[in-house]
């Protein structure tokens, strides 16, 4: 299957859950995440912020759990440029500092940037994965881009309400890796 054939089949399955199951499996990954990601030594901490009506893993709740348990942590978020499909990060002050792009993403609007060389660990969003930490996004390559700038040591987890892909077809060395995907069933570590 091609990348873009893979990507509709993925909006589709997201499209197809209803709105408990959708609630579940969200829940599920909060507690993968809790129980199976060390946070011990992140410092920062960098995470998308989800388009509910896309069915995105809802990092809120991450995020909530973080500001109450994690003080030291601090969260980064992205706001993309969309004409050169590239992210500008900030760092989370609260819901004040928020509003809503052309395609429906809670961004910064002010902040204090941050540079991607001192992230510790990016929650990645992703359409599909598979076996080997490849990753599908949506299509622009912003998160590759993105990633690339980050530290070697820098952790990326990829959040699913699904399960892995046998093997990803058609990545090329431009499609940066997975570290670890936390969905409902559990953590891989590739
Ligand atoms: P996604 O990662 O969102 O699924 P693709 O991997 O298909 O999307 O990448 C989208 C486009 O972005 C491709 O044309 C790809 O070559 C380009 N791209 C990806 N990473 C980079 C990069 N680091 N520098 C320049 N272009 C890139
Ligand atoms: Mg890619």
């Amino acid at each position: 299957m091609t990348k873009q054939e893979l990507r509709k089949r993925y909006l589709q399955k997201r499209a197809d859950l209803s709105e408990a199951e959708y609630v579940h499996l969200n829940f599920l990954v909060y507690q993968q995440f809790f129980s199976g990601i060390d946070l011990s030594l992140i410092k920062v901490l960098h995470t998308f912020l989800p388009i509910a009506a896309k069915r995105e893993v809802d990092t809120g709740l991450i995020v909530e759990r973080l500001r109450r348990e994690f003080p030291h942590i601090r969260i980064v978020i992205p706001k993309a440029q969309l004409l050169t499909h590239t992210l500008e990060h900030f760092y989370f002050e609260g819901p004040h500092q928020l509003v809503t792009n052309a395609w429906g993403v809670p961004e910064p609007n002010q902040g204090i940037p941050a540079e991607p060389e001192k992230i510790d660990l990016v929650l990645v969003p992703l359409l599909a994965y598979d076996k080997t930490g490849h990753r599908l996004g949506y299509g622009k390559g912003f998160y590759d881009r993105f990633l690339k700038q980050c530290n070697p040591t820098c952790v990326k987890v990829g959040l699913s309400l699904f399960q892995a892909e046998e093997k990803l077809e058609g990545t090329t060395e431009l499609d940066v890796r997975l570290d670890k995907c936390v969905s409902p069933e559990g953590i891989i570590s590739f």
